[in-house]
């Protein structure tokens, strides 16, 4: 009789166990996925696995109002020559990486590649950084920077509004692509000097009515001269803004020729 009830016992044991273990790999199954660079298996929250977060280029190193990357041995919150000299129109500036590989990739499959699903794990690493650096500083809105009808087109997508869409999800801030027009098509960018990319913008976007806001935040996926980000914050400070944050995937450091 104990023989049998030991033989029960051992029996119920061994099924609880084995329902567990299936559990356990069912749910191990349901919340691995494939890390978005090198596709190994993953658990990270960021869809990136801890390999490559290494790897990564965050712009760890930067200027704490322009995100202009700065020399490794000045750390801490420092501020750039630049915005010593003359502080930009933005209040602040902040960007997850320098614009590298395979950050550079990532960006480019999704601006020109209609890629989308770059946008999950680049709008997760920036609203990481923003959450890190500036957890005090909460936009009532996100701006992303408009594209010209003509443009978007062709392209299918704005890279930007795709990004602003990810991170506003992420920390529950409405995206509002309807307070800025890009009302004239201008030059590519990245082909210009600082001059010419400020001449180039000029007239080029208008805000619409006046907006009922006083803290916004402008999202770009990447920032160069931060001309765009100089002209748009401008116009908004001037319908009556109080305060723009810039918030951009990454930074490329600006050339010291330009
Ligand atoms: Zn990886
Ligand atoms: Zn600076």
């Amino acid at each position: 009789m104990i023989k049998a009830l030991t033989r029960l016992s051992t029996r119920k044991r061994f099924l609880v166990n084995s329902a567990a273990r299936h559990f356990a790999t069912l749910q191990k199954a349901l919340t691995e996925r494939s890390c978005f660079f090198c596709h190994a298996r993953t658990h990270e929250a960021l869809d990136i696995c801890a390999g490559c977060q290494l790897d990564l280029p965050w712009n760890t190193n930067a200027c704490r109002i322009c995100s202009e990357p700065m020399p490794s041995q000045l750390s801490g919150q420092v501020t750039c020559g630049k915005c010593l000299t003359s502080q930009p129109a933005f209040d602040r500036c902040l960007t997850a990486f320098t614009f590298e590989f395979p950050v550079r990739q990532a960006i480019h499959q999704l601006k020109y590649s209609q890629q989308c699903y770059w946008s999950r794990p680049l709008g997760a690493c920036l609203h990481r950084v923003i959450e890190q650096q500036s957890p005090l500083y909460r936009p009532e809105v996100l701006i992303p920077v408009p594209m010209e009808r003509a443009k978007k087109r062709i392209r299918k997508i704005n890279q930007s509004e795709e990004i602003a869409k990810r991170v506003g999800k992420h920390m529950r801030i409405p995206v509002d692509g309807k307070i800025v027009r890009k009302i004239r098509a201008t030059s590519a960018q990245s082909t210009l000097n600082k001059r010419e990319r400020r001449q180039n913008l000029r007239g080029s976007f208008e805000v619409i009515g006046k907006p009922a806001y006083q803290h916004v935040a402008i999202v770009d996926d990447v920032i160069t001269t931060g001309a765009t980000a100089e002209t748009l914050a401008r116009l908004l400070k001037q319908a009556g803004i109080e305060e723009v944050s810039i918030w951009c995937i990454a930074r490329t450091p600006t050339p010291a020729h330009k």
